[in-house]
């Protein structure tokens, strides 16, 4: 209910597409010509794959927008865009997915930063596009808002796949899985002396590098506790956080009466990124089916959050507030660059997040907007880009 007019064919706009996600956008699109045109493209950096794709896919527009919002913001608002797909990395979609709610567009986001240190921002234009195109008489659902703003992430899709047709005030819980990452088992000297290689091996996921180190020390599985707050409205304490080494169930809710609705599927980004695309229809999808006898036996496990700090911190973050969990975000970027070029260790990237969360919490102003938040991601790069390792405790 309070869904967005279906068109027949909606027209996609993809920011990002050159990244591990828009690339698997674009092969899902292509999959479903019937239901799908693709009208725009937009990349940061790399010009040739976004050529290729131009030649390839010929969308009316294209554009390398390197660190510029403007272009994007053109692009997502823009009078033939229907939904616009959110792929980037960083704070440079914020401003597009900001306005392409204000024109009334679906967004379906993979992009954390959208949610994590602009969640204030773009969760009341999602409601309100809700609450505005919901009929007389319907009652709201927990999933309305998720209609306008669609999570990509696979925990946030399972969560909502679960919530869908449910009352917001019948849920109790969410439970988020998380594989544990490649060092699920590893000892605190282990970790100390975890090398780069050995991080971006990850044991279920193929995925870019940043994400693929975020799993691996947990600080992923923060940020997604800040998400799925900001996403289905639920307090801290009602988002547990389970260790599922199998990434089979993707996500799980809890409601009053105590039943527990999980998600399901081979672990394959197209799989969420078409539910967000075709919503709340189903469509066939390359993914390998999901096969309880193949998968066997499925492991839960509780998170040991002195081995992974990250995800303390991040707790600590969202009980922060918004400046802190931009903080968080904003640090992570710049932590993960350090791991993977080598001024940082493995364990030394919880240490600057804890380091920038506790430098920019505050609690005696109103929550960043679009330009703070632009500037508090400067500051906390020029604070963290160098600063050696030493003194980040
Ligand atoms: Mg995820």
């Amino acid at each position: 209910m309070g869904q967005p007019p279906d068109a027949a064919r909606r027209r996609v706009a993809v920011l990002g597409s050159t990244g591990s996600i828009g690339r698997q956008a674009l092969e899902v699109l292509a999959a479903h010509p019937d239901r799908f045109e693709l009208v725009a493209l937009a990349a940061g950096r790399n010009q040739a794959l976004l050529e290729e794709q131009v030649a390839q896919l010929r969308p009316a527009r294209s554009v390398l927008a390197g660190d510029e919002a403007a272009p994007l913001v053109e692009i997502a608002a823009a009078d033939d865009v229907d939904l616009v797909i959110v792929a980037t990395g960083g704070l440079v979609s914020l401003r597009a997915v900001l306005a392409a709610l204000a024109a009334g567009k679906v967004v379906a986001t993979a992009n954390k930063e959208t949610l994590v240190a602009g969640g204030h921002l773009v969760m009341p234009l999602a409601r309100a596009l809700a609450d505005a195109r919901r009929p007389v008489g319907v009652s709201s659902s927990a999933a309305d808002a998720l209609a306008w703003l669609r999570p990509i992430d696979s925990e946030h899709s399972a969560i909502w796949q679960c919530l869908v047709g449910e009352p917001a005030r019948a849920v109790e819980r969410l439970i988020l899985t998380a594989s544990g990452g490649p060092f699920r088992t590893a000892s605190p000297a282990e970790l100390a002396a975890v090398t780069v290689a050995q991080a971006l091996r990850h044991p279920t996921w193929q995925m870019g590098a940043k994400i693929t180190i975020d799993s691996a020390t947990l600080a992923n599985k923060g940020l997604e506790v800040i998400e799925a707050h900001w996403l289905y409205d639920v307090g801290y304490d009602a988002i547990e956080v389970v260790i599922h080494p199998q990434s089979v169930v993707h996500s799980a809710v809890r409601f009053v009466d105590g039943s527990l609705k999980a998600q399901l599927g081979t672990p394959d980004m197209r799989l969420p990124i078409q539910y967000a695309l075709t919503y709340p229809e189903r469509a066939p999808s390359p993914a390998a089916p999901a096969d309880l006898l193949a998968a066997r036996r499925l492991d839960f496990e509780a998170p040991d959050e002195a081995r992974f700090p990250a995800l303390r911190v991040a707790r600590e973050a969202a009980l922060a507030g918004p400046w802190a969990t931009a903080a968080l975000i904003c640090a992570d970027e710049v932590a993960v660059a350090r791991f993977l070029a080598g001024s940082l260790t493995f364990d030394g990237i919880p240490r600057l997040l804890e380091a920038a969360v506790n430098r920019y919490a505050r609690f005696d102003v109103s929550p960043p907007d679009v330009d703070q938040l632009g500037e508090l991601d400067a500051d906390v790069r020029a604070t963290f880009a160098t600063l050696p390792l030493g003194a980040v405790s």
